[in-house]
């Protein structure tokens, strides 16, 4: 699909839950938010006539997000059906890793194309006093699920002074050491992140320059996202930089969001989008959906 700009749409974010089992400081308040009622989230087979009509348009890749996503029951069935779906061309899924190591196997069988894991912190100390939860260890086994399953990783963190300011050199080793590609995501003014100050991609750029050496722009295709990325000497994967803030990456944008409570965004700084609940609920047509 083309949209008013030019550019080619052909991915779309599904945030399948509102909820989450953990409390980033940047994400969550300590407290929860309120949840939406059960009957105002998109059901799986609502989704999956977005989806029928999303591939008529040539959006074919596909993400499922949260919240947290591992949380919603049946979301490994959910996978397989989505995968299953005529066009649809991948499926990959964000995830906090907390419930993944019991999960990934299964959601593998499913056909999960890849996955990306939040982990901002290297201990567990540190992680628990960002996310209120004592758990970054399932989070690591959840990585090596991922890794000994040969499913595509990425491993995602939120550089920030507070928090991790002492971890950004040890989370991009772990690109050093494992076929996984790490990215650092400049912290965006909506919600909670509102109350950072964003680190620069060129920041982090200067401390992992100091600690690994010169990169070079890496020429190997890492998927549908906006994220720069840079092979450091030695290191088995790559190192990316989404520069929200620092870079306008607007006229690369490819995708649409559809939000839990079905609402579809074409950008995340939208604050309204485009009520597809209702239409799906007022019994509109594949046509209808479409356009
Ligand atoms: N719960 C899952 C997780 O944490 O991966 C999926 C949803 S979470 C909202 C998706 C990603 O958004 C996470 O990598 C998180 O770090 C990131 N994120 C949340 N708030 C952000 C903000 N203000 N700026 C940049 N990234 C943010
Ligand atoms: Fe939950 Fe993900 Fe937000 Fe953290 S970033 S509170 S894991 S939704």
């Amino acid at each position: 699909m083309r949209d008013s700009l030019g550019r080619t749409i052909d991915y779309m974010r599904i945030s399948v839950t509102d909820r989450c089992n953990l409390r980033c400081a940047y994400c969550m308040p300590p407290e929860g938010i309120a949840s939406v009622p059960h009957n105002e989230i998109l059901r799986y087979e609502e989704i999956l006539r977005v989806v029928q009509a999303g591939v008529q348009l040539g959006i074919v890749n596909y993400r499922i997000t949260g919240g947290e996503p591992l949380i919603r029951k049946g979301i490994t069935d959910f996978v397989r059906m989505l995968r299953e779906t005529k066009g649809v061309q991948s499926v990959a899924l964000t995830t906090n890793g907390v419930l993944f190591a019991g999960m990934g196997e299964a959601l593998h069988a499913a056909g999960l194309d890849a996955v990306n894991f939040s982990l901002d912190c290297l201990d567990a100390g540190s992680f628990h006093r960002l996310t209120g939860a004592n758990v970054w260890d399932r989070v690591m086994l959840g990585i090596d699920t991922a890794l000994g399953l040969g499913i595509r990783t990425k491993v995602n963190c939120v550089p920030m002074e507070d928090y991790n300011a002492a971890h950004w050199t040890g989370i991009a080793a772990l690109a050093r050491d494992n076929p996984l590609d790490v990215r650092f995501i400049e912290m965006m003014p909506i919600g909670l992140g509102k109350g950072f100050a964003p680190v620069s991609s060129e920041a982090v750029k200067a401390r992992l320059r100091a600690e690994y050496g010169e990169p070079v722009p890496s020429l190997r295709k890492h998927g549908n996202g906006p994220a720069e990325y840079y092979d450091y000497p030695g290191f088995t994967g790559s190192v990316g930089f989404i520069s929200a803030l620092s870079h306008a990456f607007c006229g690369g944008c490819n995708r649409m969001r559809l939000t839990a409570d079905g609402l579809l965004k074409a950008c995340l700084s939208c604050g309204d989008g485009l009520d597809i609940k209702g239409l799906l609920r007022s019994g509109a047509s594949g046509e209808a959906l479409a356009a």
